[in-house]
């Protein structure tokens, strides 16, 4: 594994020149070899949503990288999610990454039965349900969309990985590990269990701003970026666009496990420049557990209460189609306000663990600190 990021400017999802600059990523940074072999890429559908709306993986990019493994020699190259909520290949033929995968040759993997894999390092579990695919896989590949989040404050190719769970088992985790600390441990012993052997980060336009990862705005970035090393992809990916990777807790948790990386100043990048990619103008989510843990005290117990956010449910933007009561791990949400629409049915209860806020289609649940 080495610790360079490849980068290559790429400002449209036009296939062609996506698929030119996806092969130029393999070759800066190669990946394991595939020759032979069956290769599991995992992209990011949330929810089925449309492209230019920079909420999964655009799927120009995914048949991209179906294509460039084919010609690396991959046997098969099989791509598969389980979204939160919807039907996998459903969900898959709405966004257009199922016509993306079968034209470039891969398989569609509808991710419904789990298998365990045992995770004998991980530091609070020591097994995962993943989907039954991933035996299948000799080499998987995250296959990320750059985006804000409002519960790790960035997400990338490691947070990516949580799909290989399926559905509705995600939340469930959200109520296992309650503490953020504890969430984000969960998160990088997930990938320690995942190995995975590359990376990939749609970055050409990412998502910003507070509704991230579900419904914050698109930003134009205009580069994609991969390594065989995720989290100095991560690391790099969330530098260019003005985190400090120290306070995305996920990364830092992953960090201090000294496997991929014993600092960060050991990454380095080729390809592209770092100045061409880097954004100025990308709104970042400053994650209050990281802020509040730099204070003292009594100063950090006041903080923690004032900056903790709590969903809050719009009743006229509500469509009542159920899937934040569905989600909710806390099971505190229900239909019963005003026309029948959503809400906190006991707001103490709430784990902020933002699962209905990625999941609402309507922009009903917005997150307020009072
Ligand atoms: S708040 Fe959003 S997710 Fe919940 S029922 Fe209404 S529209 Fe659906
Ligand atoms: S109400 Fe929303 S943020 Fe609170 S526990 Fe339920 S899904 Fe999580």
């Amino acid at each position: 594994m080495t610790k360079t990021v490849a980068l290559q400017k790429c400002d449209e999802y036009d296939f062609e020149k996506v698929l030119t600059c996806v092969k130029k990523l393999l070759e800066l940074v190669p990946p394991p070899d595939v020759r032979g072999k069956t290769v599991l890429l995992k992209p990011n559908i949330l929810y089925p949503k449309a492209p230019e709306l920079a909420v999964c993986t655009h799927p120009v990019v995914v048949g991209a990288a179906v294509r460039a493994f084919k010609e690396l020699g991959a046997a098969r190259v099989i791509a598969g999610e389980s979204p939160a909520i919807a039907g996998s290949a459903t969900a898959a033929k709405a966004t257009g990454m199922y016509e993306q995968v079968i034209n470039n040759g891969g398989e569609w993997a509808d991710f419904k039965e789990h298998v365990s894999v045992p995770c004998p390092d991980g530091k609070v579990v020591k097994n995962l349900d993943f989907a039954r695919q991933f035996l299948e896989a000799d080499i998987v590949v995250s296959l990320s969309k750059l985006k804000s989040h409002q519960l790790m404050a960035y997400t990338g190719a490691m947070k990516n990985l949580f799909g290989l769970m399926i559905g509705l088992e995600k939340a469930g985790c959200h109520y296992r590990f309650s503490k953020k600390e504890d969430f984000a441990a969960f998160l990088t012993d997930l990938v320690v269990a995942a190995k995975p052997g590359y990376a990939i980060m749609d970055a050409i336009v990412g998502m910003d701003g507070p509704g991230g990862p579900g419904s914050g705005d698109p930003i134009q970035l205009g580069f994609l970026a991969a390594s065989d090393n995720i989290l100095a992809l991560d690391w790099k990916c969330a530098e260019l666009v003005g985190y400090n990777p120290h306070n995305v807790l996920n990364l830092e948790d992953a960090l201090r496990r000294g496997i991929w990386l014993n600092s960060p100043a050991e990454i380095t990048t080729s390809g592209a420049a770092e100045e061409a990619c880097r954004s100025t103008s990308f709104r970042i989510v400053r994650d209050s557990k990281a802020l509040s843990n730099q204070m003292p005290g009594v100063i950090n117990f006041l903080a923690k209460k004032l900056l903790m956010k709590t969903p809050h449910f719009n009743a006229r933007k509500c469509k009542k189609c159920r899937r934040c009561e569905q989600i909710c791990p806390a099971h505190i949400i229900k239909m019963n306000g005003t026309d029948s629409t959503a809400r906190l049915a006991d707001k103490s209860k709430c784990l902020h663990c933002f699962c209905c806020h990625e999941i609402c289609p309507a922009d009903a649940i917005v997150l307020k600190r009072f």
